[in-house]
C-alpha cells in the first residue's frame, strides 16, 4: 500500500511539531487513507496487580489493586490502555467494566476525531474517571501508532527534559522503612507517605540512613494548620523539598495561609481533579499534582498542565499502583513537569507492558510510536 507508506512519511515530517490533531488540512482523515470506512472496536479485560509490598497511606492499607486493561482496534491497529482504581477512590473492577459497556465506539470511524470521541465517552455519565481514561489512552496509544510517532513529538516536548521520579515510601515501621530506603537505592528523590503521630519517627529514619531530597505527601492527614505550619519549617530543615496536600482539600482558607507561610511549595492532590480545579487551585497551593486517572487521561492531562504553568504554578504528575501502560501515558507529558512522581509500575510484580523505564533514577522514554509499550505477559 503505497498510499499508506506515503500518508505515514508526511505524517511523520509533521509530527517534529506540536499538531492540533484533525484540524490540520494537511492530515489526511484516518478513515479516507485505511482505504474505506472501518470501526473503531474497544475491548476490555479485569486485572489484579500485586504490589511488593503492603502500602499504607494515612487513610488505608493494601497489597493488591483492581485494574481493567483495555484496547482499541482500528484496521488491525491495536492501543492499549487502563484503569487504575485504588479502593478510596470509589472506582473498582464492577464499575469500570459496567461503564465500558456501555461506551459504543462504533458511530466513529476515524480514530483523529479524538476530541469528538473522548468528549462523547466524557459524557456517557459522571464520574467514572479511571474508565474514561482507559478509552483516552488506549486512543492516544493507536493515533501514536498510526502515525508512527511517541506523544512527547506529536505535543513537541523535549525527550531529554524529563525529571527524575520520586520513589514512594509508605507509612510503615523503622525497620521496613530502612530497608525500603535501601530498595529506593537508585532513585534520587524519595517521597514518603506522612500524615499519622509517626511522622517526625518516619523522617529521622530515613535520615539516619539518606541525605536524599525528599519530598512529603499528606494525604489530608493534618487537620490543623498551625501544627502544619510547625511541621512545614521541621520538614524543610530535614531537606523536604515540597509538602503534598496537607490538609483537607475542603480547608481551602487553610491550605491557601499555609502556602502563603510555608518555606516550601505546597502541592495540591485530592484538591485537583480535572481542568476545572486548576483554576480554584491556583493561589490554595503553589502547584498541582495531575494524574491521568483523576482526569480522564492524556488529553485533559495536557490541558491542565498548560493552564497550570499559565497561572504560574508547580507542575508534578503523579500516579496510582498503574502497569507500564498508564506509567508511560503519564509519562509524556513529563518533560514539561517540575516533578514526576511515576513509581507505580516499580511497585508492581506482575506489569503487563514494558515501556518508560526508569534509568538511574530518570524518566526515561523511549522513540517507539504511541505510549511505547511493548506487551511482555499475556492477560
Ligand atoms: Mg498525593
Amino acid at each position: 500500500m503505497n498510499n499508506r507508506r506515503d500518508f505515514l512519511k508526511s505524517t511523520s515530517l509533521l509530527a517534529g511539531s506540536t499538531l492540533v490533531l484533525g484540524a490540520s488540512p494537511l492530515l489526511v482523515s484516518a478513515s479516507q487513507e485505511f482505504g474505506g470506512k472501518g470501526k473503531l472496536k474497544l475491548r476490555f479485560k479485569p486485572y489484579t496487580l500485586n504490589l511488593n509490598h503492603v502500602f499504607t497511606l494515612s487513610t488505608s492499607s493494601r497489597s493488591t489493586t483492581p485494574v481493567v486493561l483495555t484496547e482499541i482496534e482500528y484496521h488491525g491497529i491495536i492501543g492499549y490502555g487502563e484503569a487504575s482504581m485504588p479502593p478510596y477512590l470509589g472506582e473498582s473492577h464492577e464499575t469500570v467494566l459496567k461503564f465500558l459497556s456501555k461506551v459504543d465506539l462504533s458511530a466513529f470511524d476515524d480514530p483523529f476525531e479524538m476530541e469528538n470521541i473522548l468528549d462523547y465517552v466524557d459524557h456517557l455519565e459522571a464520574g467514572n474517571k479511571a474508565a474514561k481514561a482507559s478509552v483516552d489512552i488506549a486512543l492516544h496509544d493507536l493515533v501514536g501508532k498510526i502515525m508512527k510517532q511517541p506523544w512527547y513529538k506529536i505535543w513537541g516536548y523535549d525527550p531529554s527534559k524529563t525529571p527524575n521520579t520520586s520513589y514512594t515510601i509508605g507509612i510503615d515501621t523503622p525497620e521496613m522503612i530502612r530497608k525500603k530506603v535501601k530498595e529506593a537505592d537508585p532513585y534520587k528523590i524519595l517521597k514518603v507517605k506522612l500524615g499519622r503521630d509517626t511522622d517526625k519517627m518516619m523522617i529521622e529514619t530515613i535520615r539516619e540512613v539518606t541525605d536524599k531530597p525528599l519530598c512529603v505527601d499528606i494525604n489530608q492527614g493534618w487537620k490543623d494548620k498551625a501544627f502544619a505550619l510547625d511541621m512545614a519549617h521541621w520538614l524543610h530543615e530535614k531537606g523536604v523539598v515540597f509538602i503534598e496536600q496537607a490538609m483537607p482539600k475542603e480547608q481551602v482558607d487553610d491550605n491557601a495561609w499555609l502556602t502563603e507561610h510555608c518555606p516550601v511549595p505546597t502541592i495540591g492532590d485530592e484538591a485537583v481533579q480535572r481542568l476545572e480545579d486548576v483554576v480554584k487551585a491556583h493561589k490554595v497551593y503553589s502547584g498541582i499534582n495531575i494524574k491521568l486517572m483523576k482526569c480522564t487521561g492524556m488529553r485533559e492531562a495536557n490541558k491542565m498542565l498548560e493552564l497550570g504553568r499559565a497561572l504560574g504554578m508547580k507542575i508534578m504528575i503523579g500516579c496510582m499502583t498503574e502497569t507500564s501502560c498508564a506509567i508511560s501515558a503519564a509519562s509524556q507529558l513529563a518533560p514539561m513537569v517540575d516533578w514526576a512522581d511515576l513509581d507505580g509500575a516499580l511497585l508492581i510484580s506482575n506489569d503487563v507492558y514494558k515501556g518508560m523505564e526508569v534509568v538511574n533514577g530518570k524518566v526515561t522514554l523511549n522513540d517507539l510510536p504511541g505510549l511505547g509499550l511493548k506487551k511482555i505477559r499475556s492477560y
